[in-house]
């Protein structure tokens, strides 16, 4: 008999790695953080004993999700200004708001607010773009969840920075700080072809090529995003970020709603990471992102929520069932987009587009103790025929019922284990009171 850290047998395991097995009857041997075993639970019983044994005969277990793109801090604009087209929403109402009560204050409270948020719905790693990275830095320090965070940079004034040169010396103060922590990354991330010129993107380019990190980016995100690329630059802005040197692996494109033939084959031949955002484009009418396509081709496809401004919530359980009915439809193909393979999407194809899927994204021996476990035993996903098809088509948020990340327990059975939910309601409406003043 060996004694391991955690035992929890499951009734169904559904593993998210290449082919996603779904196991049942089956148990995972968690030690030292990370998953070091799965077996049969009788076998399990036998050979192991545990500090914690967790028992979930009515539950499937999966690896945390992953959000492959979100601006945590938005929560608190969540509901100020919907039913809004992306431009008007930005230019009137986000950024606005945002000049006025962005700090570092601000992104504290509301990524820590969000994260709770992810946490209660089986998120345990989320790539976010926003301001004051070291704010959210420090929330996750608190949360205990998996962060990519971005070094924005955008060619505007905002709170946060003034010039080009501030963002960038800002954004390295971040990188410089944690490039060494075991649950944050930095990314860089240029909002927008848009809202960033050519100068700065090279900037970001040499910066992702010196230190090896990720760059982040909203492209094609709308038919006026191009049409004014067109006027401003004669190309498509993926044709412009080709000249640029930036379609290359390192990008995760966000996004990428009306890709054409020539964009398509670019996308092919540059191994980016494309990051299907189907609830925040559907929201703002921006258009659809053509997985189906991008499968075709080969293309790693993750899955993100985007914004809570824009969403309205960071729910991946909801947007795995939006993305594959979207698929569906407009494939004009019920075959498209399966229930097991859009779990990968929100699993295993975020840890690729992040470059961590050595590390997290699937319920494999050796990667880190980032677990879920979701209660099918209940009214609304009874019966169990397939345990993927009812946590896609039927089951809810709220099902999700005990969160590990790197073999910490953040939830257990609906209760936040490292963040005060109480009090983060009591912030939450406090910044509200402020924030709408009409
Ligand atoms: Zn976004």
């Amino acid at each position: 008999m060996k004694t391991v850290d955690t035992l929890i047998h499951a009734r169904w395991l559904i593993t998210c790695e290449e082919e996603n097995k779904i196991l049942e009857n089956h148990s995972l041997v968690v030690n030292d953080k990370k998953i070091m075993a799965i077996l049969p639970t009788h076998e399990a019983q036998k050979n192991y004993t545990a500090t914690h044994t967790e028992n979930f005969p009515g539950h499937a277990i999966m690896p945390g999700l992953i959000n492959a793109h979100t601006h945590l801090a938005m929560n608190y604009f969540r509901g100020l200004a919907d039913d809004l087209a992306l431009m008007d929403w930005l230019n009137n109402h986000i950024w606005p708001a945002e000049k006025k009560w962005v700090s570092h204050e601000f992104v504290y409270d509301a990524s820590l607010f969000a994260m709770a948020e992810m946490i209660r719905s089986g998120t345990t790693c989320f790539n976010d773009m926003y301001f004051f990275p070291i704010a959210t830095a420090e929330a996750v320090d608190i949360a205990g969840m998996r962060a990519h965070i971005g070094m924005t940079v955008i060619d505007f004034p905002t709170a946060w920075a003034t010039t080009s040169e501030e963002y960038f010396a800002l954004g390295m103060e971040f990188f410089e700080k944690y490039k060494n922590h075991d649950l944050v990354k930095a990314t860089l991330a240029p909002h927008a072809p848009y809202t960033v010129c050519d100068k700065n993107l090279l900037t970001v380019k040499d910066i992702a090529e010196k230190y090896d990190l990720k760059i982040n980016l909203h492209l094609h995100e709308t038919r006026d995003e191009i049409a004014q690329s067109l006027t401003q630059y004669k190309m498509r802005p993926i044709q412009r970020l080709q000249q640029l040197g930036l379609m290359t692996s390192r990008l995760i494109a966000i996004h990428m709603t009306d890709i054409n033939e020539e964009d398509l084959a670019i996308v092919a031949a540059s191994h980016v990471s494309v990051v299907n955002c189907p609830e925040s484009n559907m929201k703002l009418a921006s258009g659809i992102c053509p997985v189906i396509k991008f499968k075709n081709h080969g293309i790693n496809i993750a899955l993100g929520t985007d914004g809570a401004a824009s969403n309205n919530d960071l729910n991946m359980i909801g947007e795995m069932r939006t993305a594959a009915f979207l698929a569906k439809l407009s494939n004009g193909n019920p075959e498209s987009l399966p229930a097991k393979e859009i779990l990968k999407h929100a699993t295993l194809n975020g840890a690729k587009a992040l470059g961590i899927d050595h590390l997290t994204g699937s319920l494999s021996l050796g990667k880190s103790a980032d677990i879920i476990a979701i209660h099918l035993d209940e009214i609304e996903t009874l019966p169990v025929y397939h345990p993927a098809s009812q946590i896609v088509y039927a089951a809810g948020r709220h099902q999700v019922t005990d969160v590990w990340c790197r073999g910490k327990r953040l939830l257990k059975n609906r209760e936040l284990m490292t963040l005060d939910e109480a009090a983060l309601k009591v912030k939450a409406r406090d910044w509200a009171k402020k924030i709408f003043v009409v």
